[in-house]
């Protein structure tokens, strides 16, 4: 009998090699490790039959044909990774369905309808400051802007496509057809501890959050440590001080949030002076765009009854905001069900970080499958996945596959 999970294992060890040198995996969009990567799965995708082709958009794309005239089934995740990133986040996401195809394969089910499975060339956002580049295309989102983006290195995105061998001006060309579609399905490592404290291998994502965020500046006065008196004391840090617990405070209180001040900067920042000045963030996410919105409009008013208390001018900017997406009832209640004659995929979690399925959620229904990563941990070479817990996953997309068969029957 195979051990899929070991064969997972196998392959993923063998793409994280293409990497650059170093710790971990880095493996950038449109460089010889990116090549490499691609080279050895397209070689998979021919083993199990797939058809490949590489888009404009540096997407390998393996296809399983159906019958003339049925619809098509996106299946995969990214195939770069943070620098010094790990050899589970994304491309698994690549490898587990291939190899959920290839079971069927052993197994002699054909499926009737089309299945491509994707391995997105950028995903992370690393390289340029951009990012889903691939799934934009697909979605017909992609902006052209992008293409004049530069890396470290002074090269554009538009130069780096085309050395890769790519015409970026045909990305627009990319865009699917939903008609054609019966959805994307993403597998992806959690990134978080949720599954590890349930002990449950798989679980299936309700919802990917929508984000915003908030630039704060607080402006006080300063003056000497010792010679200030406290009373009448305009400190910036201290209201700022009062923001963070309030963030968090509302994270902890408020279901299906999280509430995050990430990053801070002090003036004058010195050990005997009151702090002048101070600027924050404040990052809420949630599932539910109406939670995540009314955390912000509170953080809002808070703010302004401080800025009066403390005596402080304090200025807020809401610098971004993403729309939540929720995966769809049906796919997801397919890849759930499926599983739950092991126990494996009962838990229905949110994401709280974005996925290709983002952008994918632009173009069609999606669902994802999350597997169980230890303690947690992602974008370090510490990033790990049990091959048990890819063996379910496995199971768990070639069960998904026949079930949709089954349904695609009925409908016909
Ligand atoms: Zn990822």
């Amino acid at each position: 009998m195979t051990d899929w999970g070991a064969r997972a294992e196998c392959l993923l060890s063998q793409v994280a090699a293409c990497s650059e040198p170093g710790p971990g995996v880095t493996r950038l969009p449109f460089t010889p490790e990116h090549r490499a990567a691609i080279d050895l799965l397209q070689t998979q995708m021919e083993e199990i039959g797939l058809t490949v082709t590489l888009d404009h958009a540096g997407t390998l794309i393996g296809r399983s044909e159906g019958p003339p005239g049925s619809r098509t089934l996106l299946m995969g995740s990214h195939q770069d990774s943070v620098r010094e990133g790990g050899a589970y986040d994304g491309i698994m996401g690549v490898v587990l369905p291939l190899l959920a195809l290839d079971k069927l394969r052993a197994e002699g089910i054909e499926l009737p309808f089309s299945v491509e499975v994707l391995a997105f060339a950028d995903e992370e956002g690393v390289r340029f400051p951009t990012a889903l580049v691939g799934s934009r295309a697909l979605a017909g989102t992609f902006d052209d802007a992008v293409l004049s983006m530069t890396d470290t290195q002074g090269v554009t995105l538009r130069e780096a496509m085309a050395c890769f061998g790519l015409n970026p001006e045909q990305i627009r060309t990319l865009s699917r057809n939903p008609e054609d579609l019966l959805g994307f399905v993403e597998t992806h490592i959690e990134q978080g501890p949720v599954l590890e404290r349930e002990e449950r291998p798989l679980g299936v994502v309700s919802a990917i959050c929508g984000i915003e965020r908030h630039q704060i500046e607080i402006t006080g006065e300063t003056g000497h440590a010792g010679t200030l008196p406290m009373s009448g004391r305009r400190d910036a840090l201290v209201a700022a001080a009062a923001i963070v617990a309030e963030v968090d405070r509302m994270g902890q209180s408020t279901p299906n949030l999280r509430a995050t001040v990430g990053a801070l900067t002090v003036e004058p920042n010195v050990v005997n002076a009151v702090p002048r000045r101070v600027t924050l963030t404040a990052e809420f996410r949630s599932p539910d765009d109406a939670t995540r919105s009314a955390a912000g409009d509170a953080l809002h008013h808070f703010m302004q009854n401080l800025a009066a208390d403390r005596k402080t001018a304090i200025n807020a900017e809401k610098t971004y905001a993403q729309m939540a997406q929720p995966c769809d009832a049906t796919l997801s209640a397919q890849l759930a069900g499926r599983g739950t004659d092991k126990g494996a995929c009962g838990l229905l979690l949110p994401s709280g970080a974005t996925h290709d399925a983002s952008a994918m959620a632009d173009l069609c229904p999606i669902a994802m499958l999350f597997v169980r990563c230890r303690d947690g941990v992602s974008h370090t070479p510490e990033e790990f996945a049990a091959k048990d817990d890819m063996g379910a996953a496995i199971d768990a997309l070639a069960s998904f596959l026949t079930a949709l068969a089954r349904k695609d029957s009925e409908n016909s």
